[in-house]
C-alpha cells in the first residue's frame, strides 16, 4: 500500500516522523514524503533534524502571495504530484494549509485520506484562523479520522462523522517527544535562576497582541529578580524584527531560535513555566511538567486546561505579567499546575494509526479482490 503522507511546515514533520516510521517499519507499506514547503525553512530544518529525506520535494509557495493564492499554489502542484504518484491513501496532519490543500487534491481524484490528529475544534471559525476552517474542511472529506482525545472525538461525532470512521490514538506529537527526549538533558541555568520560554507566532497574534506580551515579560523581568527569559524566535522576519526591535539588548532576556527540535525540547525540560500560543507546545510542556501559560483567549486544546496543567491568559500586558508573576512568586500554586501528566497521549499513537491502517489495507485488499472477483 503506497501511503503519500504529505506535510509542509513544523509541526506537520514532527508529527508524521513517528507515523512515516511506523509504517515503514510494517510489511506491505511504502510510505512516501511529498513536502509541500508551506514554511521552507522551518521545514527544511526539521526534516533534516529527524533524518527524512522526502521522496518528493513541491516549489515553495511565493511568500509575497496571499493566503489563498499560496493555497492554490500547494493545491495545483499537489494535484499534480498526486497523479504522478499514485498513492494508494494519503495522510494529512492537523489545520494548516498544506493539509487542507493535501485532502482537497486527494478528494479530487478519489483518493482515501487519513487525517491525523482530527477533531480539533474552537468552533470559532475566527480563532484560530485559518487553521479552524482548514480543520472542519478536511473533517468533511478524510475517510479515517484519528483522534488524539476522546474530547476530539466528540467533536467529530457532533459534526456528522461516523464512529467507525473515528479512531482515539494519542496525539503523534507526544510520540516525538518520547522517541527525541529520552536521552535530552536540560538546558543548563545559572545557579538561583528560573527559566521561563516564550512562543508567540500565531496569525490571530500578529497584530498589537505580539507588543503586548513583549512588554508583558519586560514587566515580568522587572518584578521577579531571578528569571530569565528565553524567547524562542519563528521564522517570520516581519515577526522576528518585531521581537528584536523591543527586546534585543534586555537583561535577563534572551532571544534565540527557531531551535533543532532536540534543543527546544531540552530548554522546555529546563523551565518552570512557558508562555506559548503554539499548539504543540502546549502538548509537549506538560509531557516534563511544565505548567502553560496560553497566549490567546481560546484553545482547540482543552485538556491540558481541564487537566489544571494550562491555563488560558490571552494577550493583554496586564494579565499576562500578573498571571505570570503570581506562579513565580507563589511557588505552591505553580506546584499545583506543575504535575507531569500527558493529556495528548502516551506516546504511542503512530503505532496505533499503523495498526488501523494495516487492518484498512487488509479490507481494502478483500473488497478490491471481491469487486474483481464480481466483475469477472
Ligand atoms: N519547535 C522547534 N523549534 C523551535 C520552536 C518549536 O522544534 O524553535 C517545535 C516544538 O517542539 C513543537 C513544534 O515546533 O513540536 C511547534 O511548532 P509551532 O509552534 O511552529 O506550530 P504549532 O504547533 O502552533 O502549529
Amino acid at each position: 500500500m503506497k501511503v503519500a503522507i504529505v506535510a509542509g511546515t513544523r509541526p506537520e514533520v514532527v508529527k508524521l516522523a513517528p507515523v512515516r516510521a511506523a509504517l515503514g517499519a510494517r510489511p506491505g507499506f511504502e510510505p512516501f514524503w511529498i513536502s509541500t514547503e508551506q514554511q521552507s525553512a522551518l521545514n527544511s530544518q526539521t526534516l533534516e533534524t529527524l533524518g527524512i529525506v522526502p521522496d518528493m520535494r513541491l516549489a515553495p509557495p511565493a511568500d509575497d502571495r496571499s493566503l489563498g493564492s499560496r493555497f492554490a499554489q500547494v493545491m495545483d502542484q499537489l494535484d499534480t504530484a498526486l497523479g504522478e504518484v499514485r498513492p494508494d491513501l494519503v495522510v494529512v496532519q492537523g489545520d494548516t494549509s498544506s493539509t487542507a490543500a493535501g485532502a482537497m487534491a486527494a478528494f479530487a481524484r478519489r483518493i482515501p485520506i487519513a487525517h491525523v490528529e482530527a477533531g480539533l475544534r474552537t468552533f470559532n471559525l475566527a480563532t484560530p484562523f485559518p487553521e479552524e476552517g482548514w480543520r472542519c474542511v478536511v473533517g468533511q472529506l478524510a475517510d479515517l479520522h484519528f483522534a488524539p482525545t476522546g474530547l476530539a472525538a466528540e467533536n467529530l461525532a457532533r459534526q456528522g462523522v461516523g464512529a467507525d470512521r473515528i479512531f482515539v490514538t494519542g496525539n503523534t506529537g507526544v510520540d516525538s517527544v518520547r522517541l527525541t527526549a529520552a536521552g535530552i538533558a536540560p538546558e543548563p541555568l545559572a545557579p538561583g535562576m528560573r527559566r521561563i520560554l516564550v512562543t508567540l507566532h500565531r496569525r490571530e497574534n500578529w497584530n498589537s497582541s505580539l507588543e503586548q506580551v513583549l512588554d508583558a515579560l519586560l514587566d515580568i523581568r522587572d518584578h521577579v529578580p531571578d528569571v530569565e527569559i528565553v524567547f524562542v524566535a519563528h521564522a517570520n522576519p516581519a515577526l522576528r524584527q518585531r521581537v528584536f526591535a523591543r527586546l534585543l539588548g534586555e537583561s535577563r532576556i534572551r532571544i534565540v531560535g527557531p531551535l533543532e527540535y532536540p534543543d527546544f525540547l531540552a530548554l522546555l525540560k529546563s523551565c518552570v513555566l512557558v508562555l506559548s500560543d503554539s499548539g504543540g507546545v502546549q502538548e509537549e510542556a506538560p509531557v516534563f511538567g511544565v505548567p502553560v501559560l496560553v497566549l490567546r483567549e481560546s484553545t482547540e486544546r482543552m485538556e491540558a486546561v481541564n487537566a489544571g496543567v494550562a491555563r488560558l491568559v490571552g494577550v493583554g500586558r496586564a494579565g499576562v505579567a500578573a498571571e505570570t508573576c503570581r506562579l513565580l512568586t507563589h511557588e505552591g500554586q505553580r506546584q499545583v499546575m506543575a504535575r507531569a501528566l500527558s493529556p495528548f497521549g502516551d506516546g504511542y499513537a503512530a503505532e496505533r494509526i499503523a495498526e488501523v491502517l494495516t487492518r484498512y489495507q487488509a479490507t481494502s485488499l478483500a473488497a478490491g479482490r471481491s469487486a474483481r472477483l464480481n466483475a469477472g
